[in-house]
Parts: structure tokens; C-alpha cells; sequence
């Protein structure tokens, strides 16, 4: 049976971590919606093309070019089974778009907001090869430098706490009447995302089994 699944939370809860291990256990396609707009964009397909001419502008890419590009990609082959997507819908009104696709479960990861800033406030990311590391959870052997390729570690900007204050609050607004609109559906399962990764995982394991 064709598992399709949407993946819930705010920025810092360890949504993509979630997503990479459950993708790899329940043998799925990651969707996530930052990759498939630089594969667009990359490739140079009609609907990237469109979409750089938004960011160029510094603009955001409109709903009707994103859900384009969304319900192409989960026509490919890969997503026969099912999928599960990271980061897509962030609006009411993107999910009303994609109503049609029958998903069937959303699962919410859900943290307060004095446990997120606290983990994003711990993350470091290599300035040369892009590898995340968590000062509590994936420690680097050597204090500030990648185990991978000896880059420097860095704290990114949008991981200060002003930056995710301002994030938190964006996304509650948007994406939190998602969740009342899932739920509504009966499809919405809520998993407690403030604890150890591998706590949080066996609880997203169980719920989707
Ligand atoms: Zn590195």
C-alpha cells in the first residue's frame, strides 16, 4: 500500500533528520521542496526557469509555480509507493491546492519554542563542506572543526536567536492553521519532537507502522 506522508513542524524540531532516516527505513523518495526548486532551477526546466525569475527579483516563487512543480515530481516514477514530503504545505492554502492527492497521514513534530532556539542555538555548520553538527547531539571530534574535512565550524545567522525568534513566529502563524486543518481531515498524528533524536525517530516509526 502506497504510503504517502507529510511531515509537520517548525523550523529546529529535526524534521529533515526525521525525514532521512524514515525515507531510508520505509524505502521512499524525500521530498523536499528546497531541493526540488534547485533541481528545477539547475536543470532549467520550464517551471525553473519561472521560478529563478521570482528569486532573482528577490521574490518568492508563487503557490501555482511551487505546486506545479511539487505534483510533477510525485508523478515520477520514484513516488509509485509513496513518498514523504519535507517542508510542503506551509499554507491553508497551498494545502487546499493539494487536497486532491489524498495524502494519508501528516505527522506534526511539535517542540515549544524555549527547546528549538536552545537546539538551533547549538548547531554548527562546516563553512566549507556544509556538514551539520549539534553541540549536544552530533558533537565534532574536535571542538569548531569538521570531522569531515577540517573546514571551520560555523554558527549560521538564521540560527541566532533573533533569526529564529522571527522564524518561530512566521511559521506558527502560517503553518499552525495547517494543523487544525489536518486534524479536521483525521489524518493529523502528533509526535513529541523535544526529545533525544533517536527517541524522537522510534516514535514517528511507530506511528507509521
Ligand atoms: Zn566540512
Amino acid at each position: 500500500m502506497a504510503k504517502k506522508i507529510i511531515l509537520l513542524g517548525p523550523p529546529g524540531v529535526g524534521k529533515g533528520t526525521v525525514a532521512d532516516k524514515l525515507t531510508k527505513k520505509l524505502n521512499l523518495p524525500h521530498i523536499a521542496t528546497g531541493d526540488m526548486l534547485r533541481d528545477n532551477t539547475e536543470k532549467k526546466t520550464p517551471l525553473g526557469i519561472k521560478a529563478k525569475s521570482f528569486m532573482d527579483k528577490g521574490l518568492l516563487v508563487p503557490d501555482e509555480v511551487v505546486i506545479e512543480m511539487v505534483r510533477q515530481r510525485l508523478k515520477q516514477d520514484d513516488c509509485k509507493d509513496g513518498f514523504v514530503l519535507d517542508g510542503f504545505p506551509r499554507t491553508i492554502n497551498q494545502a487546499e491546492k493539494i487536497d486532491d492527492l489524498n495524502f494519508d497521514e501528516v505527522i506534526n513534530l511539535q517542540a515549544t519554542d524555549d527547546i528549538i532556539i536552545k537546539r538551533l542555538n547549538n548547531r554548527r555548520v562546516c563553512s566549507k563542506c556544509g556538514s551539520i553538527f549539534h553541540l549536544d547531539y552530533i558533537k565534532p571530534k574536535q571542538e569548531g572543526i569538521c570531522d569531515k574535512c577540517n573546514g571551520k565550524l560555523i554558527q549560521r545567522e538564521d540560527d541566532k536567536d533573533e533569526a529564529i525568534k522571527e522564524r518561530l513566529k512566521v511559521y506558527r502563524s502560517l503553518t499552525e492553521p495547517l494543523i487544525s486543518y489536518f486534524k479536521n481531515k483525521g489524518i493529523l498524528v502528533e509526535v513529541d519532537g523535544s526529545k533525544t533524536p533517536k527517541e524522537v525517530f522510534e516514535s514517528v516509526v511507530r506511528v507509521v507502522s
